[in-house]
């Protein structure tokens, strides 16, 4: 399966909620896990897979989930900078300026609504993947040279790549 990665549209579109959890839903996040397991990532948003639908996988230390229409509660905490990368820019990594608390609420595949607080890289992941089902990558948050900086670097490892 093919994570989509930056320059597809599907990545810049705000991802519509999920109505009920069908069997389709239900294989749409068995193959988010999978997705982000192989890509030994901490986190994925259905948009990544190619699929314009508010859900995301968390995977940090253990603690797994998968939530359904997930909505940022709360965000706290200093503001922090810290190394992140997307399995949509692969390659690349930059400084992220991001919240070190965050709280998200959504409905798991059983239909129960649960919170997700998390601290450090857990509250990063939230707010990575938050961003993912508004169309927004880790690199908007960038100044624009630094977002330059990064895409060139990220376009010279595309072009290695193909070589
Ligand atoms: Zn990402």
């Amino acid at each position: 399966m093919r994570i989509q990665t930056f320059g597809d549209s599907v990545l810049r579109q705000r991802a519509a909620p999920v109505d009920e959890v069908t069997p389709e839903i239900r294989a749409i996040c068995e193959r988010m896990v999978e997705a982000m397991v192989r890509a030994d990532g901490v986190g994925l948003a259905a948009p990544q897979i190619g699929v314009s639908k508010r859900i995301i996988v968390l995977d940090v230390d253990g603690d797994f989930h998968i939530l359904i229409n997930p909505e940022l509660v709360a965000t706290s905490g200093a503001v922090e900078e810290s190394s992140e990368g997307c399995l949509s820019v692969p390659g690349v990594a930059a400084l992220v300026p991001r919240r070190t608390e965050a709280t998200i609420r959504g409905t798991t595949l059983d239909g129960n609504t649960v919170e997700v607080t998390g601290e450090g890289l857990l509250a990063r992941a939230i707010q990575h993947e938050m961003d993912h089902l508004d169309g927004r990558l880790f690199l908007d948050h960038l100044s624009p040279a630094k977002r330059q900086s990064l895409l060139k670097a990220y376009r010279r490892s595309q072009t290695d790549e193909e070589k």
